[in-house]
């Protein structure tokens, strides 16, 4: 079964309830095709997981979303709007209001207190009052289980709790999709588990779209409604966490599985 069966793309993008669709995207880096005629969606509220060996893809498609690169060829379509070919820095600047990003690194301000990390960017960029853009944190922080940490410099924290600021700082911006790039791989062992339970907590409680790369096949397996597989610029399988899991089709998936479960 190829992805491009899989998750069909209708004709028109504008007219679906699709959240995020990518349309014979290609990325190359000088002769690497690292990207190879790719075409998925993903509708509002849904997780997905892309899963697949290192060198796959799987970080340009997040890096894509977030304008970090471009593709050279193909369209990439965010709400219906059009992200790619670019219509310009100005919408491109609206669309990426609604794609929250937390990376491998966590990437906090290191001068700055934990609340204003989170509040910086919604007074900046949404014109949220101090007062508004605080509360907004603190009802965050206690989501992350960080009430207690608003005046503590990012230093004074765990890898794991600094994670779950970045992802509170990432979700005040009220994103419609949250994209996570293996949010865990630099934590150590006994950090993980912490972060992963916030995220399953989110993806429980919210509506949010999570469009998330990760090694944790237990945790893909709990929050995905869709898990991408992926090798060499491809999605060579596609489905529920029960099927690619439970029962996967391509050769090269249970080899995958096999290796890392
Ligand atoms: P994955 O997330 O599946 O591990 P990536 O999307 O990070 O894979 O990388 C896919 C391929 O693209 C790899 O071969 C990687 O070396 C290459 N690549 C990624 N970013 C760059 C870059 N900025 N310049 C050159 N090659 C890159």
């Amino acid at each position: 079964m190829s992805a491009e069966n899989a998750i069909p793309a209708p004709e028109n993008p504008a007219a679906t309830d699709e959240l995020i669709r990518f349309d014979n995207v290609t990325k190359r880096f000088g002769k690497n095709t690292v990207l190879d005629n790719l075409c998925f969606s993903v509708k509002p509220g849904k997780h997905v997981t892309l899963i697949g060996p290192s060198g796959s893809g799987k970080t340009t498609i997040l890096r894509l979303l977030m304008t970090l690169m471009k593709p050279e060829e193909g369209t990439i379509h965010v709400n219906g709007q059009q992200l790619y070919p670019t219509q310009g820095e100005k919408q491109l600047r609206e669309i990426r209001k609604n794609i929250g990003m937390v990376f491998q690194q966590f990437n906090l301000f290191p001068n700055m207190t934990v609340l204003r990390n989170i509040t910086e960017a919604p007074v900046r960029v949404l014109g949220l009052s101090k007062d508004e853009a605080e509360q907004r944190a603190r009802d965050l922080l206690d989501l992350v289980g960080l009430g207690d940490r608003c005046d503590a410099k990012p230093t004074q924290l765990s890898g794991g709790q600094q994670q779950r600021v970045a992802i509170a700082r990432a979700l005040a911006m009220r994103p419609q999709v949250l994209l996570l790039d293996e949010v865990t791989s630099a934590l150590d062992p006994e950090l993980v588990a912490g972060v992963l339970d916030v995220l399953r907590d989110i993806a429980r409680t919210t509506d949010i779209t999570m469009l998330c790369v990760t090694h944790e096949m237990n945790f893909a397996r709990d929050i995905s409604d869709d898990v991408l597989m992926f090798d060499s610029g491809r999605v060579i399988e596609s489905g529920p966490p029960e099927k690619i899991f439970g029962d996967p089709e391509h050769e090269r998936t249970r080899e995958f599985l096999g290796a890392v479960l």
